[in-house]
């Protein structure tokens, strides 16, 4: 194996030389890794899940030994399975129990691996690769950075700096990450846009590669998702006045349908004009929620979430919550009061029907 390059001008970051000297330091650490485990947070959407996958691929065909896990569900998201060409991916139950190097990508906290966090303090190595502000940093080695819009930002500075060609297969890894996190390129700056670009380049075909992430759902899914919708409750006197558009998937959606499904309604629930704020609360156990929050720029719901034992970013977050719904929204409600600018528009009064 030739050794990394060292830090490389392909990224865009301005940023102090922290960074880029983590990145090196990170680029060297996998340069000479024989045995590498790969780490997505639990519930594994594209950002985590192309880090991973474009890490791995990328390792593989250097010649380390590689394996990409997470810690549940035990099987692949269907729809993100085709970027695992070479087979990565094993169970949760695979994952030896003294990793040589491990890499956590896009894990907010050591809890967000779930019942494969333990493999952390016990690995020789652990990197850390990540853009949540929330971040409180584990590992011995870490690339953070909330400047970044997605994970798979920092992967393609990695892999500049191990000097690793991008071919189609781990073009596509980063680009599903880059298209989701960014919500269509919505937040994107201009390095993620030049990054695009040089993906494409690389060969992604963006259509057929995309659409099965986020646009293909089971015909059944739209009734369900007529119910879900029809169920939303609209609090303008929440979040300091700001508003809040909330609505809950209930257990028996969570067993018929798929993640991409139910973690689809968060994007629907958020066009609500009225509310500053949505939140998705879905039963993933009879009394454990799973709470998607987000907000279009006055309420930072990262703050909101950092409150309740969650994370994530300012204007999308999430944590998970043990007890009654009730008692979720009640908490909810406390804490995107405490967490909404005060002295501005002051609280709107409900009119018509407020479900
Ligand atoms: P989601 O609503 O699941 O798409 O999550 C929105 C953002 O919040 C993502 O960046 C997640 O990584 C983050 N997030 C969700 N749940 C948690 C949690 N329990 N702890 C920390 N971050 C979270
Ligand atoms: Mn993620
Ligand atoms: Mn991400």
């Amino acid at each position: 194996m030739s050794g990394y390059r060292g830090p490389q001008p392909g990224w865009d970051s301005a940023g102090p030389a922290g960074p880029a000297a983590d990145v090196a330091a990170a680029a060297a650490l996998l340069a000479d890794a024989r045995d590498v485990t790969l780490l997505a947070h639990v519930q594994p959407d594209a950002d985590a899940l192309g880090s991973v996958l474009a890490l791995g691929i990328a390792l593989r065909r250097r010649g380390a030994t590689v394996r990409v896990s997470f810690a549940d569900p035990d099987v692949m998201p269907e729809s993100l399975r085709p970027l695992d060409v070479l087979g990565l991916f094993v169970p949760a139950a695979q994952v030896p129990a003294v990793p040589d190097v491990l890499v956590a990508c896009d894990t907010a906290s050591v809890g967000r691996l779930g019942g494969l966090a333990d493999r952390v303090p016990a690995a020789r190595a652990t990197l850390l690769v990540d853009h949540h502000a929330s971040n409180d940093g584990f590992g011995t080695h870490q690339v953070v950075d909330p400047s970044a819009e997605a994970t798979v930002v920092l992967v393609h500075r990695i892999l500049t700096a191990l000097g690793t060609p991008i071919d189609e297969a781990i073009a596509n890894c980063l680009y599903v990450g880059l298209v989701t996190d960014t919500v269509g390129f919505r937040t994107a700056g201009p390095g993620a846009h030049r990054l695009a670009a040089t993906l494409l380049e690389a060969g992604v075909q963006v259509e057929p590669l995309i659409r099965p992430i986020t646009d293909t759902h089971p015909f059944a899914w739209l009734g369900a998702l007529a119910d879900v919708l029809r169920d939303a409750v609209l609090d303008l006197c929440a979040a300091g006045g700001h508003g809040l558009v909330h609505t809950i998937v209930p257990a028996e959606l969570i067993a018929r349908f798929r993640f991409e499904e139910i973690d689809s309604v968060i994007d629907q629930i958020r066009c609500a004009a009225e509310a500053e704020v949505a939140a998705v609360l879905k039963q993933v156990g009879p009394r454990r929620w799973t709470v998607s929050l987000r907000a279009k720029g006055t309420v930072d719901v990262a703050a909101v979430a950092v409150a309740l034992g969650g994370g994530g970013h300012r204007n999308a977050a999430g944590l998970t919550w043990d007890g009654e719904p009730g008692d979720l929204l009640d908490a909810l409600r406390a804490a995107l009061d405490a967490a909404a600018p005060t002295g501005l528009a002051g609280h709107r009064s409900i009119s018509g029907p407020d479900r």
